[in-house]
């Protein structure tokens, strides 16, 4: 496909879920952002480092790929640890920086320029790819949100309380809407969408359903 199509919204609104088979539908290359931002979280946990000079320093020496839902840091696969509640509890301090920030974009940016791309975020409709043909803000209520994100953690094995991952969220959501550069927010031409009473299959095909009447085409 000629074209990108971002996907924002708050934490777990079932962006990346949905994002993945969209691209797949479409035959698309699926980009997860929030990886990104969770690689280099990981990166200055490992590392020890606060210090902001630090982190752009070592994000300058390793290579970030990302492969469909595979992460890798310099050829290591950290696709796991970056999902660890230490990094989860982390990331929206370390994403707030604008350095950083600026790094990423750049990175993301990249990737897309040769179209073809299902990116999802926080401000990919607004800042990475403000060009984007089809955008799309996915969103549901916290609770809804929490309970999905709690789900998938105790499946996953962690041990968390409800009650506590509700709060991580929030937490998170302030930082992300909050921060001065590029801050969580709908893009004014983004598609909305309330996923909390939809199921995954209802939100893939209302966003295919846009694409298809965009593009006049029948898949
Ligand atoms: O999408 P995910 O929940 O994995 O993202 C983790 C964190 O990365 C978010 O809470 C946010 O702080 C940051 N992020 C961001 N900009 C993006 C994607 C993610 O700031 N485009």
């Amino acid at each position: 496909m000629n074209f990108n199509i971002a996907i924002d919204g708050p934490a777990g609104a079932g962006k990346s879920t949905v994002a993945k088979i969209v691209a797949d539908t479409l035959n698309m290359t699926y980009i997860d952002t929030g990886a990104m931002y969770r690689a280099i979280t990981l990166l200055s946990i490992r590392h020890n480092k606060s210090d902001i000079n630090d982190i752009v320093e070592l994000i300058k020496q390793i290579e970030i790929k990302i492969e469909g839902k595979r992460v890798y840091i310099d050829n290591e696969d950290v696709s796991d640890d970056i999902r660890s509640i230490e990094v989860t509890n982390e990331v929206s301090r370390i994403a707030k920086i604008p350095e950083i920030r600026h790094v990423m974009i750049q990175l993301q940016r990249e990737m897309a320029k040769n179209k073809g791309v299902v990116m999802d975020g926080r401000d990919i409709g607004t800042i990475v790819l403000p060009d984007a043909k089809y955008k799309f803000f996915l969103t549901a209520d916290v609770r809804e949100r929490a309970i999905r994100r709690y789900r998938e953690m105790i499946r996953k094995g962690h041990d968390v309380t409800l009650e506590q991952v509700e709060k991580d969220i929030e937490y998170r959501d302030f930082q992300d809407k909050n921060r001065d550069y590029s801050p969580l927010k709908a893009a004014e031409d983004a598609v909305i969408i309330d996923t909390t009473n939809k199921t995954i299959q209802q939100v893939v095909e209302e966003i295919i359903d846009v694409i298809k009447r965009g593009e006049g085409i029948v898949l």
